[in-house]
């Protein structure tokens, strides 16, 4: 077997103790690979997860001055192993690389109960550039059910504005007509970095009549 991310070989007996230890997903890549994501460690914001924070980030006490409670769980730094993986795999279209973290997500999402996952859309543009959604891939080779609860008009580019400008815009996202909204919902993305995208949808929800809305990102 090879790593997927460096295309190393992968003995058996690596794969053996990775299933032991739970510490690789699906013993894709190899642990030298692995071990370099980083998982937040014990001191992080309590809000937003941002790793090594005493008390509350500036991001997370920014969204509550906008009355905007942030509720967000992640499990990886966003670091340079992390960064090269989601640049192979969004914009490389290296879609394989959607398994690596599967187990990973299926154990941490699955403690959402009585959440309805909801991904984060891409825009019409981007989904056509890169024929997929790299959210709904990550959650497909979890095997985690997921409603598409929201669209994305293309608009500007996100990093061309303002963190103020986007929360007010709403980023061109829209809720889409279903019978029943659920209660509580999960809403699910790949990278998190000021919390724009996430607090703005989570403003839509809550606008909406939706009671409960969480957040979740891969990386932090
Ligand atoms: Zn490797
Ligand atoms: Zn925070």
């Amino acid at each position: 077997m090879h790593c997927l991310l460096c295309q190393g070989s992968i003995k058996p007996k690596e794969i053996f103790l990775d299933i032991i230890f739970l510490k690789n997903s699906g013993h894709l890549i190899c642990p030298s690979c692995w071990q370099s994501f980083e998982r937040i460690g014990p001191d992080h914001c309590p809000s937003c997860f941002k790793n090594q924070c005493k008390g509350k980030c500036s991001d997370c006490l920014y969204w509550e001055k906008k009355g905007i409670a942030v509720c967000h769980k992640a499990l990886f730094i966003y670091n340079q192993a992390m960064k090269e993986y989601f640049s192979r795999y969004k914009f490389q279209g290296d879609y394989l690389l959607r398994k690596v973290f599967a187990s990973e997500l299926k154990a941490c999402l699955s403690r959402y109960k009585y959440y309805s996952i909801v991904p984060v859309p891409l825009g019409q543009e981007r989904y056509e550039k890169r024929k997929f959604n790299q959210v709904e891939g990550l959650l497909e080779a979890a095997n985690i059910d997921y409603i598409n609860l929201l669209s994305r008009s293309d608009s500007v580019q996100q990093s061309s504005r303002s963190k103020k400008e986007r929360l007010h815009k709403n980023l061109g996202f829209k809720l889409k007509k279903y019978r029943k909204y659920p209660d509580n919902i999960l809403i699910v993305d790949d990278i998190y970095t000021t919390g724009a995208t996430l607090q703005s949808l989570k403003k839509l929800l809550y606008e909406n009549g939706i009671k409960n809305v969480k957040t979740f990102s891969l990386a932090r």
